[in-house]
């Protein structure tokens, strides 16, 4: 027996009998059914995704299902997963699967390849775990096996670490049994040589492994380079109107928090000057209430920190008092008035935060405009 086969024999055999066997997307394995679970499982915990995997393939049960569906539904199936941009591209390429390959996911690499959301990983896995065909996967869990069983230095963010790693598992790849072997190495990753307290002692791979042998597996795979990253700044209006309640829109397509429900943003400097604040108001065919004859100023509700893997974002929350403009027309997003109970649609990440504000704010408008709001909940930046 090779060494490649050696290792193979000994990862398959070790999860023969102690790997994962009744997740839900291991029954009935149709490429379909892989995806979407390979997709939800993108940096997200087995735990969180099963309900919605199970919700997700209640209602889509077929490829043409989620074609069919609007990005508004699909989008409420992933509110809570994060990471819209997933939900937004399973639903892109249902529908490409429908118009050019018969409602299916195609069964070549390259073919999967050219799905918006589908890379060589996930096509590897889609294509091995349904089918059976020979792809090699590096999923961060195989990453993390490979770069400490062969010692591997360095970030895998780094081209030639990748390459090194993408190697590697090429060559332990088997060619008969692709199925077992890459959920294999996905049961080794997730149980037993996991990120923190890997259990080496019980490992089927343990005489061969560098890190084990370096007494230090933590290591492995190298971190990312820690740099600062830039801070940018924006407000969410809580445009509270007495009669109607709380304005809400859904953001574009495109860009952060795409084709999600939030509160309306504006970088424009609407909490000291008045003026700009009206000017933006006027998108929304909205004014300020008066009170004694003066407009009612923003109220600061809360302020707090989001951060992106590439930006931080410092959002401060105002509510305003307003009511409808004179003779104004409405230039903004799509949106509605909102008075609590169900949201619209799937939520802006930001907004969980800030919903306990808007109930607040809502039951505030009752009491009378920029009456000092008591009890809110406290918010963690
Ligand atoms: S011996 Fe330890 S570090 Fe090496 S692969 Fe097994 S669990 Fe991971």
């Amino acid at each position: 027996m090779t060494q490649s086969h050696s290792f193979a024999h000994a990862v398959i055999t070790w999860a023969h009998d102690a790997g994962r066997h009744d997740l839900p997307w291991q029954q009935n394995r149709t490429r379909y059914r892989v995806w979407v679970s390979e997709i939800m499982l993108q940096q997200t915990q087995v735990a969180t995704v099963i309900p919605y995997y199970e919700r997700f393939m209640r209602d889509y049960p077929k490829v043409s299902d989620l074609a069919a569906a609007s990005m508004d539904d699909v989008l409420a199936h992933w509110s809570g997963l994060g990471y819209y941009a997933r939900g937004r591209n399973l639903h892109k390429a249902a529908r490409l699967c429908v118009d050019e390959h018969n409602g299916d996911l195609p069964v070549t690499l390259d073919a999967l390849m050219a799905l918006p959301g589908i890379g060589r990983s996930t096509a590897g896995a889609i294509l091995s775990l349904a089918d059976n065909q020979s792809h090699p996967i590096l999923d961060g869990n195989v990453k993390r096996v490979l770069a400490r069983h062969y010692g591997v230095d360095g970030f895998p963010g780094k081209a030639q670490v990748l390459n090194t790693l993408w190697q590697l598992s090429e060559e332990q790849t088997p060619v008969n049994n692709a199925r077992d072997y890459n959920q294999a190495m996905m049961d080794l990753g997730a149980t037993l040589c996991t990120r923190s307290k890997p259990q080496c002692l019980i490992c089927p791979i343990n005489r061969t492994c560098v890190a084990r042998q370096e007494g230090t597996p933590e290591k492995y795979p190298g971190k990312k380079p820690k740099k600062d990253l830039p801070v940018k700044t924006t407000h969410l209006l809580v445009l509270c109107d007495r009669a109607r309640g709380v304005w809400l829109e859904q953001r574009p397509p495109s860009g952060i928090w795409g084709g999600l429900w939030s509160l309306p943003e504006t970088t424009d400097a609407v909490a000291d000057d008045h003026k700009q604040l009206t000017r933006t108001l006027q998108k929304y065919g909205l004014r300020c209430v008066s009170k004694n004859r003066k407009p009612v100023p923003p109220n600061k509700l809360n302020a707090f920190r989001h951060t992106f893997s590439h930006y931080h974002l410092d959002i401060t929350v105002l509510e305003v008092a307003v009511e409808a403009a004179p003779r104004a027309v409405m230039d903004c997003q799509q949106g509605v008035w909102y008075n609590g109970g169900q949201w619209p649609g799937g939520m802006a990440a930001p907004m969980k935060k800030i919903e306990p504000l808007l109930i607040a704010s809502l039951n505030n408008r009752f009491i009378g405009i920029n009456e000092p709001i008591t009890n809110l909940p406290e918010i963690t930046p």
